[in-house]
């Protein structure tokens, strides 16, 4: 029989006890750990509601399993809460994909600064700032920008725009170590976010449009040293291979590169791959542009197609070894950088489940690869391009140069798409329930491209090729990929990779770079359109527009969804605050904070959605790196 009293105080006593460990856990919060990372936005998360690594799941499909925001109730959404973001030595500008842990929010802005921010209220808990020399900017091709941060052991990861990780004490914000990766005087930067790969910090450098030779590389979490370097260009003639791999590429060189550095930056897609062991980056041009300073022509780039540039390279996670690579543009002299975050899923391809990798870099081609050994599945144009005429399938897919699109010192060429790429930074997302990837383009750019003295040197200035406004002298090449009609200048699109085709199109909203996407179980996806300064949500299936929330600040990143005492918050930072947003929020958007003299700009109330102005130009892209 049951004695109802013994029963009371033990049921007390585990109260009490409960009360004890939930008072610890709130003042020692749950660190993240390699084993909470493989778990983060899965249906098996160890801790739901946050957003732990940039791609929210570390195969960076952006897709939360919350589902209180609904088709039902997306369009009663209004602000919960509004923080402003304007440190000083901060621009006003960012790309950053904020994490949420601890109940906090934490968003990079340019510059190398960090603020973490009560999640519940927006009140900041603390900010940090890197400090970075004002020369910086001299030594960067396009500005001092930063998508985000990396979290793991308590500790969070900055990559500072002058080439150093540091790690911060993720709760207060102290400082806990630093490591110099590369030198910004020799030009190596960095705006990517880190990436955790287990015990390590991957992080990749930028500055491929100066004399740099690129690489990504694993530092230790614990405290910032090596663990290994994979350079994406061989050494310079004459000096020792580090591995085979290298020995490998220096065969596909020719020509005077390497008074230039080679190039091969690594400045925005990495991912890390628990189960295959495999850390990937996304590589940029190579240096010089010109390809006749590479001694290129339209006879011999089969044979010189400068590997690893604009390739996806897979290493051993634990050493950095060579695994595979497919190289989405051989010999590139049209700056289609490699780059552009991946999105990793399992997809059923003619009947066979496929781990797939998939990709959308500046070349406007979306291509879709084994993951486990690099074998080609598809590419298909996602705008007009004309750098390529098709892909050869008995090469791997290796991408068929138009014969058109070689220039030299006699020849102009006008090659689409243009600099900036069809697809830059702005991150794709991809619902497996839908069974699409959601991707922000710009189309119909083109440059126009010959062969001239490359402009690398100290200053900074132009990339070398850019001869806007001169008359191309060679006929037009044909267009290959989506019609105009289909794809506008630009917009979101929803496309399927089973078949490597567009299931709907919204044009006008967001583009290649600016805002970005994330998607969630309830079919919704969201999109930061900062080109209109509006947070739309569609129907992941169908794409029907369920909401266009006018923000009325400058800039717009890309946005993020937590909870938070069963509260669902979509959450992004704008050029000034950072917003919050929950079902039942204000329907008015930010007022600016009482004391933010720099928010005076801002309208007050929402105001009318503004018309949809043209994508940005990118003749000359902003964020070619
Ligand atoms: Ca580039």
């Amino acid at each position: 029989m049951l004695n109802i009293k013994k029963a009371s105080l033990w049921a007390a006593g585990v109260a009490s006890a409960l009360t004890l460990i939930s008072t610890t856990i709130a003042q020692q919060p749950r660190a993240v750990d390699a084993k909470v990372l493989v778990t983060a936005g899965t249906a098996k998360d160890a801790m739901p509601g946050t957003w732990l690594t940039y791609g929210l799941s570390q195969n960076e499909q952006r897709y939360s399993q919350l589902k209180q925001i609904d088709a039902t109730n997306v369009g009663k959404m209004g602000l919960a809460w509004a923080a402003p973001l304007t440190a000083p030595g901060g621009r006003g500008g960012t790309e950053g994909t904020p994490l949420m842990w601890n109940n906090t929010i934490y968003q990079t802005m340019d510059n190398s600064i960090v603020y973490a921010l009560d999640a519940r209220t927006g009140q900041q808990k603390w900010m940090y700032d890197a400090k970075i020399d004002p020369m910086t900017a001299r030594h960067m091709c396009c500005g001092t920008h930063n998508r985000g941060l990396a979290i793991s052991e308590g500790k969070l990861i900055l990559a500072s725009n002058d080439a150093r990780l540091i790690a911060l004490d993720a709760v207060s914000g102290k400082e806990l170590w630093q490591s110099k990766v590369a030198e910004i005087s020799e030009y190596y930067s960095f705006t990517i976010a880190p990436r955790i790969a287990g015990d390590n910090v991957v992080v990749g450098v930028g500055g491929g449009e100066y004399y740099i030779r690129g690489f990504f590389a694993a530092y230790s979490l614990k405290d910032g040293k090596l663990a290994w370097k994979f350079h994406t260009v061989p050494p310079a003639p004459g000096k020792p291979f580090e591995d085979k791999a290298q020995e490998e590429a220096a065969k596909t060189w020719t020509g005077d590169w390497a008074k230039y550095g080679g190039g091969g930056s690594v400045w925005d897609g990495l991912v890390y791959d628990p189960e295959l062991n495999l850390v990937i980056a996304g590589t940029g041009n190579p240096e010089p542009w010109p390809l006749e300073l590479r001694g290129l022509s339209q006879e011999n780039w089969l044979k010189y197609p400068n590997l690893y540039t604009n390739s996806i390279v897979a290493v051993d996670a634990k050493t950095g070894k060579y695994k595979w690579h497919y190289q989405t543009v051989p010999s590139d002299g049209w700056d289609l950088d490699g780059i552009g975050g991946f999105i990793m899923a399992d997809v059923q391809i003619e009947g066979k489940t496929r781990k797939v990798i998939m990709q959308a870099p500046k070349s406007g081609v979306f291509y879709i690869v084994d993951r486990t050994n690099g074998q080609f599945i598809s590419a298909e144009p996602f705008v007009p391009i004309n750098w390529a005429t098709g892909f050869d399938k008995k090469n791997n897919g290796r991408p068929i140069i138009n014969p058109d699109a070689f220039y030299d010192q006699n020849k102009v060429v006008v090659i689409y798409p243009g600099g900036g790429g069809a697809h830059n930074w702005a991150p794709m997302s991809y619902n497996p329930n839908a069974g699409l990837v959601y991707l922000p383009y710009t189309a119909g750019t083109y440059n126009f491209v010959a062969a001239a003295e490359p402009n690398v040197n100290a200053g900074g200035g132009a990339h070398g090729l850019g001869q806007a406004g001169q008359k191309p002298r060679t006929t037009p090449m044909p267009i290959w990929g989506p019609t105009q009609e289909q794809v506008g200048r630009g917009g979101l699109q929803a496309r399927d990779p089973k078949t490597n085709t567009i299931k709907w199109v919204k044009q006008g909203r967001g583009g290649n770079i600016g805002g970005g996407t994330m998607t969630t179980a309830s079919n919704l996806v969201f999109q930061v359109a900062s080109n209109q300064n509006t947070l739309y949500a569609y129907k992941a299936d169908t794409g029907e527009e369920l909401l266009a929330l006018p923000y009325n600040l400058p800039g717009g990143a890309p946005p993020i969804t937590y909870m938070i005492d069963n509260v669902q918050y979509i959450g992004f930072a704008t050029g000034t605050q950072f917003l919050s947003m929950k079902v039942g929020g204000t329907a008015a958007m930010p007022l600016p904070p009482a004391g933010n003299a720099k928010g005076k700009g801002a309208p007050k109330g929402a105001a009318p959605p503004p018309p949809p102005p043209p994508p940005v130009d990118e003749l000359h892209g902003n964020t070619k790196q």
